[in-house]
């Protein structure tokens, strides 16, 4: 009876621990068949999902995406991007004014599972199905649905007739599953954010008229057929009789599915060694023909930097597609306004390719952990900028910090926590997901030591992709990795909006010591780097911990001498640091001498002893 009793508690543990990380994905295989007719921008699909329950509930209800009905006046987004402090001005009133002809609408015709016909609920961007017969744990079901859509005039993303003149920027444009997880139905209604979507293959037959070309997600299938740069012998390309050319592309384990269409695509393609193959449809516009054709050495070199600093990029194929709004990430795919001079056009390329790590891989929920996705892809992209363009004097991850310690400054932030949907302002979700979040993964690096950050960002990918992982499962990584208690840094820097400030608040010559009196002057507590320049030319680096971190950063390269201090108990306003030298030895003092702690006012960081008195008093 014990022992029975014993085993079933284990049993019941083990599955508590496998439930806090990401061990199980639900699963979506899509067939599709969409012919576009290209003169009332209208669309007919037929869709084959098979969808796998794979997680330990079943399932009484579905819900699927219906983006497109956001470009209609009075949809969510449209009330959103008109109320909202600072509107974007892409969108603006410009939803609010769209004639009918110029909406975008998708509905869906019917809906069977597994051959049973059922009801559904449109509610705008969110389409809701009530099961007759709820999908048990661990099975699947097949839903086939026929849906009509007409494309919008551009406004955001996606769309019809684009500024630089693209007819079809088709994103998110067919009824998509919303993705269920451990923490239920994930069905946000959509108001121009973030995506969020359920692993799987996609297998989609797109019909048009023969004079367009046609840029997807995934491999072409039927390349012989198309032509166009595709086919291995362009000679022997043979097109279907008729008006029409149906276009073959498969994906596989991916949350998405974008394609692009116009007749003026010029399509180029270069091989990434040991890497993918990259193709490019831009338009050969004399203003930045140079420019696409220019980018295209330098976007190879940019794969191969992403996938040795970032991890192995897993896919055969990625496409630079002229199209959108600016520059919009999707999977092995990306859509990019085209009329840039070089830097631009590799800058937002760079950046939308490290997406396919963060977004298009490890696919955190962008909506809760909106941070998670733009900060770590603009952090892998600077530096990948930086390798690119300035390898002799790297620009580093500076501009994030500024615009951080701007808003704070401001007094306009939001914490990093907050639903990507719910930011008071543009302003404040673009610099806490785009640049905190950057400089929440460099100012990690200060806290554990370059070795140990890079080792677990790499392990990070390695071990999370395609598994949607969380903040717990980064941070728990990064704890593993250096052996450190780092949940106190989630703690302040995601969940709240306190800030880092200490001080120098005086230094004492005490026969042949030097005591330095530190204050924390912010509500966040960090570990501490003070650098001590000595007259003699030489450093040396007082490494002080806190309490809670339980450890501290090792040396890794650093060419001065490094000591360890006693660790700063977190709850002590003030720290007095012994140097074993006289005043007089010491030229300057510096915390962190690296700018890479987020210190909102770094004029209180050094002190030169010659001119203490001058110091403390320009310091109170
Ligand atoms: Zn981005």
């Amino acid at each position: 009876m014990k022992k029975f009793f014993l085993t079933t508690t284990a049993l019941f543990i083990a599955a508590a621990i496998s439930a806090q990380s990401a061990s199980w994905q639900q699963r979506a295989e899509y067939k599709m068949d969409v012919e576009l007719n290209d003169v009332n921008h209208q669309y007919k699909g037929k869709q084959t999902l098979t969808y796998y329950n794979n997680s330990p509930e079943s399932l009484n209800k579905v819900f699927f995406h219906l983006y497109f009905n956001a470009f209609q006046p009075g949809s969510a987004m449209d009330v959103r991007s008109r109320t909202i402090v600072d509107p974007d001005g892409r969108v603006g009133d410009r939803i609010f004014n769209l004639k009918p002809e110029e909406y975008g609408y998708l509905h869906v015709k019917s809906l069977k599972i597994d051959g049973r016909t059922l009801k559904t609920l449109e509610s705008e961007t969110i389409l809701e199905v009530t099961l007759d017969k709820p999908i048990a744990a661990g099975t699947k079901a097949v839903f086939e649905l026929e849906f009509e859509g007409q494309v919008p005039l551009q406004i955001r993303r996606s769309g019809r007739d684009n500024n630089e003149g693209i007819d079809y920027s088709m994103s998110q444009w067919y009824p998509k599953m919303c993705e269920y997880d451990a923490h239920g139905w994930h069905a946000n209604p959509y108001i121009g954010r973030e995506f969020y979507g359920v692993w799987g293959d996609f297998d989609v037959n797109i019909t048009m008229a023969k004079n367009y070309i046609i840029a997807a997600t995934g491999v072409l299938q039927n390349p012989n057929e198309i032509g166009y740069g595709y086919a291995d012998d362009e000679t022997k390309v043979k097109k279907s009789a008729g008006e029409k050319l149906t276009w073959r592309f498969k994906a596989q384990n991916v949350h998405d599915f974008v394609w692009a269409a116009d007749p003026d695509y010029a399509h180029d393609k270069i091989q990434v060694p040991d890497g993918p193959m990259l193709h490019f449809f831009y338009q050969k516009n004399t203003d930045y023909v140079q420019s696409w054709k220019d980018a295209q050495p330098l976007m190879t070199k940019a794969f191969d930097f992403l996938s040795k600093n970032f991890g192995k990029y897993p896919y055969p194929v990625y496409s630079i597609i002229q199209g959108g709004d600016g520059g919009m990430e999707y999977p092995m795919a990306t859509l990019v306004t085209g009329n840039r001079k070089l830097p631009s056009l590799v800058g937002v390329s760079v950046h939308e390719a490290a997406h396919s790590w963060y977004q298009g891989v490890l696919a955190t929920n962008e909506s809760l952990y909106a941070w998670m996705d733009e900060g770590f892809t603009s952090f892998a992209s600077q530096e990948t900028m930086d390798y690119l363009f300035r390898s002799g004097m790297p620009t580093g991850h500076e501009p994030a910090y500024n615009s951080y310690i701007d808003i704070v400054k401001e007094g306009k932030e939001e914490s990093l926590d907050t639903h990507a949907d719910h930011f008071e302002t543009n302003y404040a979700y673009g610099t806490a997901v785009y640049s905190k979040g950057e400089v929440y993964l460099a100012q990690l690096e200060y806290i554990i030591g370059p070795y140990h950050f890079r080792t677990a960002l790499l392990n990070y990918f390695n071990t999370f992709k395609f598994k949607h992982p969380d903040n717990y499962d980064f941070i728990r990584t990064m704890e593993k990795q250096s052996g450190m208690e780092l949940d106190w840094y989630n703690e302040y820097f995601v969940n709240t909006t306190k800030t880092i400030d200490y001080s120098i608040a005086g230094v004492m010559g005490e026969q042949k010591q030097t005591k330095v009196v530190i204050e924390r002057k912010g509500l966040m507590p960090m570990p501490l780097d003070v650098e001590v320049k000595y007259k003699d030319g030489t450093f040396e680096t007082f490494v002080i911990a806190l309490d809670i971190m339980r450890g501290e950063k090792p040396a890794d390269g650093y060419n001065g001498k490094w000591t360890i201090m006693p660790d700063w108990k977190w709850v002590e306003p003030v720290y007095e640091l012994m140097i074993p030298k006289g005043i007089t030895d010491i030229e300057s003092i510096t915390i962190d001498s690296s700018g890479l702690m987020a210190d909102i006012n770094r004029k209180n960081n050094t002190i030169v002893p010659a001119n203490a008195v001058q110091f403390i008093i320009d310091n109170r």
